[in-house]
């Protein structure tokens, strides 16, 4: 048996329960994890809120991320052994002491990583380098507005942005977020609570607005998100914290000046092994050179998800937070 946080039912946050459960011996292609730290994601709360459905229904396992050592594998995987670290994101099993995963979705973790930096990194570190190396390739030079900038992304996003050139604009929820953020790269912050972030946007800018905008926030930044964006630049939207987009009409974007807009998510760019090594590789060496660190600034024992939950959706918490089983 071993101790995992489960959902019986959809709901807030006091539908985790934290409990033990059977764990099968790894079956064909799959390995058996120890977590040494499970991530915490925005995602998970989706999954929990019942916004995305699991895919095997009810009861599951909460969480995506994890990182620790393996204990066992089954047939066929042949490049795993164990006593190897390894990190992860996989759909659902990941709030537990141990979980079984695709041997094709792990990722073996360099020496100079802790698991506590792996979990708090794979998701949202991965994530950070497919939208600024993939989904629109930043360059010196570009002005980028990123969204939720003391976030767990956020926070990466800015130092990976920065790093690379950029001029980064930051909203934040706090005075202090809007610290956290300038530490860690935003040359700007907009309280956007309490400014209108267009008009800071355009004043920052002299009015050229930005090459592309990180939209994490979801329903209350859109469509204004649209307004910080040049003619032609490009609209990223890849999450819903606050609630997700409602359907729009597309000759918006021709009316914003032609823009480019995108939904995308980790599961399409890391799909094939190959793409998933090479973005799990550029965040390594990223972090490695130490010119992008990982922030991990919540820590919660595995009985207390109910609380991060909590934290997460209360905009208590910043930078990423993980579980320690
Ligand atoms: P964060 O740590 O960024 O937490 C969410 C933040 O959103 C809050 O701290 C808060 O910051 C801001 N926020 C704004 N409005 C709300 C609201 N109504 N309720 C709650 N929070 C709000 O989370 P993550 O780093 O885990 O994820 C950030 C986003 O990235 C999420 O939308 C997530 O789904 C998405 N994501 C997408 C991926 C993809 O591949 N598409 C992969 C990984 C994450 P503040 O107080 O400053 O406003």
């Amino acid at each position: 048996m071993v101790a995992a946080v489960r959902v019986h039912k959809a709901g807030g946050p006091e539908v985790l329960t934290f409990e033990d459960i059977e764990l099968p011996a790894p079956g064909p292609g799959q390995i058996r994890v120890k977590q040494g730290a499970a991530g915490i994601n925005y995602i998970d709360t989706y999954f929990r809120q019942g916004m995305y459905p699991p895919p095997n229904g009810y009861p599951f396992t909460v969480g995506n991320e994890g990182s620790g050592e393996v204990v066992a594998v089954g047939s066929g995987v042949s490049d795993i052994k164990v006593g190897e670290r390894v990190a992860a994101v996989a759909p659902l099993g990941g709030y537990a002491a141990e979980r079984i995963l695709p041997a094709d979705r792990a990722v073996k973790v360099p020496s100079n990583i802790s698991d506590e930096q792996a979990a708090g990194m794979m998701l949202k570190g991965m994530t950070a380098e497919y939208l600024l190396r993939r989904t629109f390739r930043v360059e010196k030079g570009h002005t980028i507005l990123v969204h939720a900038a003391a976030g767990g992304v956020g926070l990466i996003l800015c130092q990976w942005a920065k790093h690379l050139g950029a001029t980064v604009i930051g909203t934040v929820g706090s005075r202090d977020k809007a610290d956290l953020a300038k530490k860690n790269g935003a040359d700007h912050t907009i309280l956007y609570k309490d400014e209108d972030f267009v008009a800071k946007v355009k004043e920052f800018t002299g009015g050229r607005l930005c090459d592309v905008v990180y939209d994490g926030v979801g329903k209350t930044t859109f469509p204004a998100s649209l307004d910080c964006i040049r003619p032609l630049g490009m609209f990223v939207s890849f999450g819903n914290a606050s609630g997700s987009i409602e359907a729009f009409n597309i000759n918006l974007l021709q009316a914003k000046g032609s823009l480019f807009a995108t939904r995308p998510t980790l599961n399409t760019y890391a799909a094939k092994r190959e793409d998933l090594l090479a973005i799990a590789n550029s965040l390594f060496s990223t972090v490695a050179s130490g010119k992008v660190k990982i922030p991990v600034n919540q820590r919660y024992a595995l009985k207390d998800a109910e609380k991060a939950h909590r934290d997460l959706e209360g905009r208590a918490t910043t930078g990423a937070s993980i579980l320690l089983p």
